[in-house]
């Protein structure tokens, strides 16, 4: 499998409302003696802030259904000005590969590191059985990466590279999804958060895209296809708040729009959006499609939940597998055989650390569980000797 990992690129755009600022405290009522727990918040702001957010987003989905031009638009970034295009002819031998780009956007004194993972490749070859799983193998292998780093003795520097969001593309030409969308959502449906997207949305009438919309949903419903599922908004939110949630909730899977170019109307400020003849598809206006509702998601609301997710759900399901697989070292092969055969997967990666290191870890635990040993024996001595000092007082 080939990994290019491109430079990073630092944009700043503009500050947006909503996003990802923790909520400050109230203010403090001065009359009332108080120990200043309420500046907890700004506490944890100040230390987010100071170390950026990092996110990891992957994009998938067959070529040409506007992948580079959606993450753009979403960014307002160009990532993609190096990319070569290959013609026809060779993207039917093209196998795939993945692509790492980073892009830091700082907004409102806020930092984001985004790292975007790209597919390039994917279902472009003739024989697309078991093309996704150099994607398969990628998202693991990050899973192991930080299994590893966790384990080791440097814990508090870990950089997460774990993938926490994927895009995957629909095309709006099919009538749902295709069996190879069905072969890699499966694939991937525990490893990853998926957000599936219809691309190039404008192709579609309002009526079909509400249709295709449903086929999708009770398609993946069929398959037993585990997307991401948006937590329930808190009932303490204001109802507008509540309302974009539920519309937003609704607009899955969402069908999106992009463009690079930005459209002059007569009496309108510049937007992007594609021009036709018949008129412009705009495409930040959420009548025409989900774009705005897709960012908002992604940026504004839901980021931090998504890396949740990814830490205490799906990496901690790995992470059991792996700690199975050390305990019945004799089921593994067993077990690993089974998923292969199931999700034509590969075997489960163990993390491996180095001998010195091991032996340098044991080590320490051993001290520890000596530590503790002595303590127990102390707390142990001190209470029969108050025993029987609360015995001899009684005999008094
Ligand atoms: P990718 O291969 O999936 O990354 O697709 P690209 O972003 O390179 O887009 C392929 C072609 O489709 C380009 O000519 C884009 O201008 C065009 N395109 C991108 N997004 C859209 C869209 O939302 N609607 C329409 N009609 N065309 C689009």
């Amino acid at each position: 499998m080939k990994v290019d990992c491109l430079p990073l690129v630092t944009v700043a755009v503009p500050v947006s409302s909503r996003s990802l600022i923790l909520p400050l405290p109230p203010p403090l009522q001065q009359d009332k003696e108080y120990v200043g727990f309420a500046a907890l918040p700004n506490q944890l702001h100040r230390k987010s802030v100071k170390k950026g957010f990092d996110f990891t987003l992957m994009v998938a989905g067959e070529s040409g259904l506007g992948k580079s031009t959606l993450i753009n638009s979403l960014f307002l970034t160009n990532l993609y000005e190096d990319r070569q295009v290959p013609d026809a002819s060779a993207r039917l031998t093209q196998t795939l590969t993945i692509e790492r780009r980073g892009v830091e956007i700082e907004e409102g004194g806020i930092k984001v590191k985004l790292t975007l993972v790209d597919t390039p490749g994917f279902g472009d070859s003739v024989d697309c059985s078991d093309c996704w799983l150099p994607v398969v193998h990628f998202i693991e292998e990050q899973f192991e990466q930080y299994l590893r780093d966790e384990s080791g003795l440097n814990r508090k520097n870990i950089q997460d590279s774990r993938v926490h969001c994927c895009l995957y593309f629909i095309s709006p030409f099919g009538r749902g999804l295709r069996p190879l969308d069905v072969a890699f959502l499966r694939a991937v449906h525990d490893k990853v958060n998926i957000i599936p997207v219809i691309g190039k949305a404008d192709a579609l009438m309002p009526k079909e895209t509400q249709v295709l919309k449903q086929k999708i949903r009770d398609q993946l419903k069929e398959e037993e296809i585990n997307i991401y599922q948006f937590p329930e908004c808190d009932s303490d939110e204001d109802e507008d708040f509540k309302k974009q949630d539920a519309e937003m909730k609704e607009s899955i899977p969402f069908a999106v729009v992009g463009s690079s170019k930005v459209v002059k109307n007569v009496g309108t400020r510049p937007v992007r959006g594609r021009c036709y003849s018949w008129g412009t598809v705009e495409v930040e206006n959420p009548h025409h499609c989900d774009f705005l509702n897709l960012r908002r998601m992604l940026v504004q609301t839901h980021l931090q939940d998504l890396k949740e997710v990814t830490h205490d759900l799906l990496y901690e399901g790995y992470r059991a597998r792996c700690l199975q697989s050390l305990v019945r070292p004799g089921a593994r092969d067993r077990a690993s055989r089974s998923k292969l055969s199931r999700q034509s997967t590969t075997e489960i990666p163990l993390p491996m650390l180095p001998l010195a290191e091991t032996e340098k870890l044991i080590r320490e635990k051993d001290e520890e569980l000596r530590r503790m040993q002595e303590m127990l024996e102390k707390m142990q001595a001190q209470m029969q000797q108050g025993q029987a000092q609360g015995e001899q007082s009684d005999a008094f």
